[in-house]
């Protein structure tokens, strides 16, 4: 139980790709991460499967990464998530122009991929308070 809550290096999520979830990643995404040596949609597939450990999600749902420019992405960090409040599926952003892109994956891919699923499993557990209660990495009420 304590490696499930840390998450430490030797803690291995039971891998719920293909039944919980599925990932999407683009062609030419995930060539891009891979010319700055990230597997994306390996990192995707390990960071929904840590998150999903956490939460309380139903259903199947789908997680889709794309280009996207300065526009569709946070400038600061080059990635942005959004997700679909009616069916909870995932889109996440990314921008391969920007600079330290693969270290901006390795960090911010995990935290993205954890947000936007803290919200799709409140949608599809409690849809009429997507935003009850403490998600991941907030506390509890005292
Ligand atoms: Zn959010």
């Amino acid at each position: 139980m304590t490696g499930l809550l840390s998450g430490g290096p030797g803690y291995q999520p039971p891998n719920l790709r293909g039944t919980a979830f599925d990932v999407n990643v683009s062609a030419d995404a995930q060539s891009a991460a891979e010319r700055s040596g990230v597997d994306l949609a390996g990192l995707v597939v390990a960071s929904a499967n840590r998150a999903l450990a956490l939460l309380p999600h139903r259903g199947p749902m789908v997680i889709t990464v794309t280009f996207g420019g300065v526009r569709q992405t946070i400038p600061e960090i080059g990635i942005a998530g959004y997700t679909d409040p009616r069916r909870g599926n995932v889109d996440i952003t990314i921008d391969p122009e920007h600079a330290r892109f693969g270290q901006l994956l390795r960090r911010w891919i995990p935290a993205t991929v954890a947000h936007e699923l803290d919200h799709s499993s409140r949608l599809r557990t409690a849809p009429a308070r997507p935003h009850a209660g403490p998600g991941i990495g907030q506390r509890g009420p005292r």
